[in-house]
């Protein structure tokens, strides 16, 4: 079994994470992603996030119709902030050995990393699948490749080299961090809740479910 872990604010869940994810499982034959909204985003202002249950039942109507998406409630259910260190422990002490778990995030998180807890043991736990988010926030804040290789060798290790073959950053002694270079899909949360305190339509960047979710309950207004 291969566990894909996919951890985020989701304030609120977009196309992007669902497009994004669904191309992962295609293309590291994945069996189940598990999305696991935190309950206090450690890296995020508060004030804008919405609370836990609106944000777990847009999560639960956005991938319902999807088999190898789930949800794992394990951050909600520990008390303060989450830390994904933490989370990687939860399930390597719950999965059999037959289970391997990857670590999926957007290049954005992944170039902050630095600044998660125990941050370098989770280079020795898990190895992790990168994805490419959009041209514009790349150009802003100079991200890309490029940028990734850079921080992992400043910040982790110089002991990791590219493998073009598995599109991989290898190291001798830690885990494997796969780049996925997909076409990104330029949708963020930020520019969601943007939208709607301007009154613009959110269609097509989050499932309608979502969206009327959203409407009803009057959220991000
Ligand atoms: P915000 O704009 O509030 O920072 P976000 O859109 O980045 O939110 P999060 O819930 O913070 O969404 O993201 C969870 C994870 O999903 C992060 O690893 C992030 O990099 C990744 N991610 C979010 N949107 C995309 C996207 N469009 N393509 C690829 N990865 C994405």
């Amino acid at each position: 079994m291969r566990i894909g872990l996919f951890g985020g604010t989701f304030n609120p869940i977009h196309m992007g994470h669902i497009q994004v994810v669904l191309k992962v499982v295609k293309r590291f034959s994945l069996d189940k992603i598990l999305f696991i909204p935190s309950a206090l985003p450690p890296h995020k202002e508060p004030g804008d996030v919405v609370n836990v249950k609106d944000r777990l039942e847009m999560i639960h109507r956005a991938l319902s119709g999807y088999p190898g998406l789930d949800i794992s409630d394990v951050e909600l259910k520990r008390p303060g902030p989450s830390y994904t260190i933490d989370t990687i422990r939860h399930f390597k002490g719950i999965m059999d050995e037959n289970t391997a778990l990857y670590l999926l995030l957007g290049l954005d998180a992944f170039l902050e990393i630095d600044t998660w807890k125990s941050y370098s043991d989770l280079f020795i736990m898990v190895p992790f699948i990168v994805m490419m988010r959009s041209c514009n926030r790349q150009n802003e804040a100079g991200y890309g490749w490029k940028s990734l290789e850079e921080f992992l060798k400043s910040r982790v290790s110089m002991g990791y080299h590219y493998t073009a073959l598995r599109s991989c950053f290898s190291h001798e002694k830690k885990q494997p961090v796969f780049i996925f270079d997909v076409t990104p899909i330029d949708i963020s949360s930020t520019d969601i809740r943007r939208r709607i305190k301007k009154g613009k339509s959110i269609k097509q960047m989050v499932p309608d479910v979502v969206d009327s979710f959203i409407k009803n309950k009057g959220l991000y207004l």
